[in-house]
């Protein structure tokens, strides 16, 4: 059977030993009621499985005893998906595809355009870990609180490349982007897209504007597809 995933900090890592509390204590012992002696795999967002043997289950924490450890995950770039807040809970399955395919952190944000501007940070959080339990993830997807459009272009210089998909772009396609250094942002708007000024004042601020082709893509799609496109160019979806 696959060994079960936790995700701690590392501050909860002593040496050999590593505590389970919180939520992920409780789906240890009461959702999957694993017991002392079960063995687990224990990640904390640096690249490494450390599989461990539970030694103590106390009320509300659980010690474990990292048997080995192996490092299987070396990032060379991170990416951050600045993704339009979508109706009808759509926003779910773009945080469950971003997880899956390893994009480091989502914000949403609102644009002139967006029509919902209601997310719950704490439900797209479960949700970013629940894929990546499921998925096998060793890094674990962080959820940022929604952000306004300005605010957004206030953080561009952050990142070594940014990437702005518009859907009235004609002619530069992602693939021609020539990514720069390793912290890469991806920004997709909502259902209701972007206006011209906006994608104006995104290239001002150092973004590239691409097209993800003739058709207009659903935002989840855009979302989706752009995430895979990027992360393919930056090596990420290779193996090792
Ligand atoms: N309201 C827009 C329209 O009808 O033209 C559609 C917006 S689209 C549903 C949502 C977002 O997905 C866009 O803002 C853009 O970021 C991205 N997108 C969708 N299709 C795209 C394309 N062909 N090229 C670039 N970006 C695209």
């Amino acid at each position: 059977m696959e060994l079960r995933r936790f995700f701690v900090s590392d501050s909860d890592i002593d040496g050999d030993s590593i505590t389970v509390r919180g939520d992920e204590f409780r789906h240890m012992t009461k959702v999957l009621r694993l017991k002392k002696g079960f063995k687990a795999i224990v990640c904390a967002n640096d690249g490494k499985e450390r599989h461990c043997v539970i030694n103590k289950i106390e009320n509300d924490f659980a010690t474990l005893t990292v048997e080995r450890v192996e490092t299987v995950d070396r990032k060379s770039a991170s990416l951050t998906l600045f993704c339009g807040v979508l109706k009808n809970q759509n926003l779910d399955l773009v945080v469950r595809k971003a997880v899956e395919l390893g994009v480091d952190v989502i914000v949403p944000f609102v644009s002139a355009n967006t029509a919902e501007t209601r997310f719950n940070e704490e439900r797209a959080s479960r949700i970013a870990l629940e894929s990546a339990k499921q998925c096998g993830a060793v890094y674990l997807s962080k959820i940022e609180q929604v952000c306004g459009f300005d605010e957004m272009l206030e953080r561009f210089p952050d990142y070594s490349t940014v990437v702005f998909a518009y859907e009235e772009e004609r002619k530069t396609a992602l693939k021609q982007v020539d990514f720069q250094g390793d912290r890469i942002a991806l920004v997709v708007g909502s259902e209701g897209g972007f206006k011209r000024e906006e994608r104006d004042r995104a290239e001002a601020q150092g973004a590239k504007i691409v097209t993800l082709g003739r058709r207009i893509l659903r935002a989840e799609t855009a979302d989706i597809v752009a995430c895979a496109l990027t992360l393919d160019a930056l090596g990420e979806l290779d193996y090792d």
